[in-house]
């Protein structure tokens, strides 16, 4: 069976990943799964290859690639049947950091998460009694001399446990005291070898997926002053600063698990014969095939509208949430038709349409759910009254 069409651009960086993630085929990924590991072997293959490194700057020893081809190697690594949410938090983690950082934060750091020293894997934002309504957040950083002190707790925060670093955004003013609630919070490097023990502890959460994800807590953190990242009281800014390229990372991630999705059901459903036929030739198996591809195909041309505007410097708030939206509802609607179309061998762990299927279902939720793009796009594209 030919290869399933797929866009053409950046081919010479698909073909360099795929033959780093035929390394890693889906025995290695079901062993991680059912070990509920990290797949520590392919992010180490991966940062010594340097792809984690493609949005640093050349002169930290990045390869300063666009968020194109950042996003081109989240999607292959999914579309080869891996899981990207191992690993994609170093991609955009660090642009907060370049973006905001001091110099000597950046020179300090940057150099180390490129060549893989260090990994900066975790951001600490959600907490568990203000979820989505984050400027209500109730982790305090206050000020006691050349430090900030730090008390609270977060949740869900991901890979700490294979982490360095970790931004943590925390209230440095009292809500009651700023003139607006996204001001008054602000961002911190953490340094999770001197805090782990030593004021933050960190529980991790068994959930549906092989995420590694923890609660945390803090109590009486010390954080040297030199950790702040930028100003202090705008570290919500400097958050959403970096949302939109999260929100595109995602949606690429999305578009690689759709295609592979299509891929496994068109060639099950040309291979499975049932009724002395293969079941793809009944076109109430082969449509919802041919409508996911027409869904991803879609969602595809705006996760490179918002790729192409973001690299040119221009706003794609828009697209990038649209492009999120769209991918992540390709991507479940796929990875639903793989599922129906395997019948019950679906449900067998050695064909991966399983644990695709739960690793896709997450995106969503996080790092951002659906209802919260509806109400983006309400608000912000179409002048709709704000609902919160
Ligand atoms: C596996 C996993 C990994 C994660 N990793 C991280 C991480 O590394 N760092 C981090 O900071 N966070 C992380 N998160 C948290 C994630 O970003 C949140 O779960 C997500 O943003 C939703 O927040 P919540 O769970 O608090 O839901 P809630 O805010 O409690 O919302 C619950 C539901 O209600 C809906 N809802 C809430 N308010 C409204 C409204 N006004 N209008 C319409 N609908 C509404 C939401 O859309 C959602 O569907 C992770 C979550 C998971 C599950």
């Amino acid at each position: 069976m030919n290869d399933i069409p797929r866009p053409d651009a950046h081919q010479d960086l698909r073909e360099a990943l795929r033959s780093l993630c035929r390394q890693f085929d889906g025995k290695y990924w079901q062993e991680v799964d059912e070990a509920r590991g990290y797949p520590e072997a392919f992010v180490n293959a991966l940062t010594e290859a340097g792809w984690l490194a493609a949005l640093i700057p050349q002169e930290y020893g990045g390869s300063g690639l666009g968020l194109a081809e950042a996003s081109v190697i989240m999607e292959e690594i999914n579309f080869c049947g891996g899981n990207a949410g191992s690993c994609h938090g170093q991609m955009y983690n660090m642009g907060t950091l370049l973006r905001h950082g001091s110099p000597e934060q950046k020179r300090q750091y940057l150099p180390g998460i490129a060549s893989g020293q260090l990994r900066l894997q975790s951001m600490a934002v959600t907490e568990p009694t203000t979820g989505t309504d984050t400027t209500k957040l109730k982790t305090t950083a206050v000020r006691q001399g050349d430090r900030y002190v730090v008390n609270g707790q977060k949740v869900w925060i991901s890979r700490i446990q294979h982490s360095d670093l970790m931004i943590l955004l925390a209230r440095t003013t009292p809500l009651a005291d700023v003139r607006k609630k996204s001001e008054g919070m602000s961002i911190f490097i953490v340094d999770l070898h001197q805090a782990i023990g030593k004021g933050m502890e960190v529980r991790p959460i068994r959930n549906m997926v092989n995420h590694e994800t923890n609660e945390v807590f803090f109590d009486n953190l010390e954080i040297p002053r030199e950790n702040l990242i930028g100003e202090e009281g705008l570290g919500f800014k400097y958050i959403l600063d970096g949302l939109n390229a999260e929100r595109t990372l995602i949606a690429a991630e999305c578009i690689g698990d759709a295609y592979w999705f299509i891929d496994r059901a068109r060639r099950y459903a040309s291979e499975r014969v049932v009724f002395d036929r293969p079941i793809g030739r009944n076109q109430g198996v082969q449509f919802p095939i041919a409508d996911a591809y027409i869904e991803t195909e879609a969602a595809n041309l705006m996760r490179f509208k918002a790729c192409s505007l973001f690299d040119a410097g221009q706003p794609c708030g828009g697209e990038a949430n649209m492009a999120k939206y769209l991918a992540a509802k390709a991507s479940w609607e796929a990875a639903n038709t793989c599922l129906q179309t395997h019948g019950g061998f679906g449900f067998a762990c050695e064909y991966d349409v399983e644990r695709k299927f739960r690793e896709t279902r997450l995106y969503q939720v996080a790092p951002i759910s659906t209802n919260l793009i509806y109400s983006y796009v309400a608000e912000h594209l179409l002048g709709l009254p704000r609902s919160f």
